[in-house]
């Protein structure tokens, strides 16, 4: 679904990623670790085009999207994101805040839009909070309705970049079990995380980022049960 190839990305003088090839296949999670600042935001940032890569290139269904000529906002509508915190538009109540993507970018009539919004709210246990506004909820309870929004559109990808780093403990549960309920779905996801438990729970694939490269990669068990690297065997250790 989705492949980086060789992307290099700079800032300034810092090298942030120093050709980093990755293959999302469909239907599978892919989890990237590393320490902070080893570009893992970065990474998804190019994805969604929020970050111009400097060299190399980022497929999604066959499909240059860093090719200057393409529609980003065409991109933007197959790809999901969540973020760590303030995704939601405080002065729209929830629903509002699902449908309104749907009404005005994909022109999904209001009825239609919100009946899969109500369908996929209920199917979180937040049907009740439909028309309450975001400061009216828990902090777990707004980023589940950032990801009902994110995937509302039927997104081909779903990148979530630290969605529980702002919660309370309590709360990173619930989050991370509706991951899990997406997973169980077929859903394609790309996530960013430091909750390694979770990682290594979620992840088809493990991906550890270091000095601008996929240090190493493999499946779960393979990462987490028998790391290759000595950086890798470090990095693990210290979080765990
Ligand atoms: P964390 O685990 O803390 O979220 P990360 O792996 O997501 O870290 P990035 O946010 O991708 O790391 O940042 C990678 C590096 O790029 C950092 O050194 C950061 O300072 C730098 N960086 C990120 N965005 C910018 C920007 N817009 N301008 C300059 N430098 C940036
Ligand atoms: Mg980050």
């Amino acid at each position: 679904v989705l492949r980086f190839e060789s992307v290099r990305k700079t800032f300034g003088e810092q090298v942030i990623l120093d050709g980093v090839s990755l293959d999302v296949p469909e239907h599978s999670v892919t989890v990237l670790i590393g320490a902070s600042g080893s570009g893992k935001s970065t990474l998804l940032r190019c994805a969604n085009l929020l970050e111009e890569v400097d060299d190399g290139a980022i497929w999604l269904d066959g499909e240059d999207v860093t090719d200057p000529r393409v529609d980003a906002d065409a991109v933007r509508r197959r790809i999901g994101v969540v973020f760590q915190a303030y995704n939601l538009f405080p002065h729209l109540n929830v629903l509002d805040n699902i449908t309104l993507g749907q009404r005005r970018v994909h022109k999904v009539t209001r009825a239609e839009a919100e009946r899969r919004a109500l369908e996929l709210l209920d199917r979180l246990g937040l049907a009740a909070k439909a028309k309450e506004y975001p400061d009216r909820l828990s902090g777990g309870q707004q980023q589940r309705v950032a990801l009902v929004r994110a995937i509302v559109s039927e997104p081909r990808v779903l990148l979530l970049d630290e969605i529980t780093a702002a919660l309370d403990p309590e709360l990173v549960t619930e989050v991370l079990s509706v991951v899990r309920d997406l997973k169980e779905q077929g859903r394609t996801m790309v996530l960013a995380t430091h909750e390694m438990a979770f990682a290594r729970d979620v992840a088809d694939q493990v991906c550890f980022l270091a000095d601008g490269v996929i240090l190493e990669r493999g499946t779960s068990a393979q990462v987490f049960g028998d790391p290759q690297h000595e950086r890798t065997r470090r990095f693990l250790s210290r979080v765990r």
